[in-house]
């Protein structure tokens, strides 16, 4: 039994995870449109109220990770904490198109946006930038943010020091053959993030999408596949 409550909830479109703290609860991303409602009952089932969301951290800014992110502030009133990489300029592409993913799969999310116009999410205010190593003791939780970039270049994981890892999308558990994100930004980093994540060797990783991923699915699915980090892709 790990000593940091990690509760993982379903605002939809991606996993979102409760961090049970000394002061609250830490909320990690938010989910799409509705997340505000969604997060009311899970909050309701565990006896709390909004105001017990101390900080919202974001893993990344794809819109499956943040278009509730607006709802859920205003209703819990938490600072939200963001890598900086993750935040667009006015004009500037959409993260999600600007990556190293296949030409079908480029096709295929701006197909996406046009039959999903509500893909825009409501611009939020990051209350704190998120840098490599930023500590939660403060927050009541033994862990620490690392700067993890790859599947997006402000990518963000959690790591408890009882070796939990909440990845956000650096790893996938939602099909049987591959646990690599579907969208990669840059396979160089990517790789160079799980050399690092290898390296603090968590005992489980909670990942955006799908179930957790043990240690050794993560050696044999990830670091096994000794190709991906010779030539720094897949
Ligand atoms: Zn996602
Ligand atoms: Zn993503």
């Amino acid at each position: 039994m790990y000593k940091t409550e990690i509760i993982p909830i379903k605002p939809g479109g991606s996993n979102s995870y409760l961090i049970k703290s000394e002061d609250g609860y830490i909320l990690v991303d938010a989910g799409l449109k509705g997340a505000a409602q969604k997060l009311l009952g899970e909050l309701q089932s565990l006896q709390s109220k909004p105001e017990d969301i101390i900080l919202i951290i974001v893993t990344h800014n794809h819109y499956d990770h943040i278009q509730g992110l607006a709802e859920v502030k205003k209703l819990t009133g938490a600072a939200v904490a963001m890598h900086k990489d993750e935040i667009m300029k006015p004009g500037e592409e959409d993260i999600i198109r600007k990556n190293e993913s296949s030409l079908i799969f480029r096709l295929i999310v701006k197909l996406f946006e046009q039959v999903n116009p509500n893909i825009i999410s409501d611009t939020v205010n990051v209350d704190i930038d998120i840098v490599d190593g930023m500590n939660l003791r403060e927050y009541g939780v033994d862990a620490k943010i690392i700067h993890t970039p790859g599947h997006s270049p402000g990518s963000v994981c959690i790591v408890t020091d009882d070796g939990q890892c909440i990845c956000g999308d650096t790893l996938f558990n939602m099909f049987p053959c591959t646990h690599y994100p579907i969208i990669v930004y840059n396979r160089k980093k990517l790789a160079g993030t799980y050399r690092r994540l290898d390296s603090i060797n968590p005992d489980i990783y909670y990942p955006g999408h799908g179930k957790p991923i043990t240690r050794e699915m993560f050696k044999t699915k990830i670091m096994n596949r000794k190709k991906y980090f010779k030539t720094g892709g897949q």
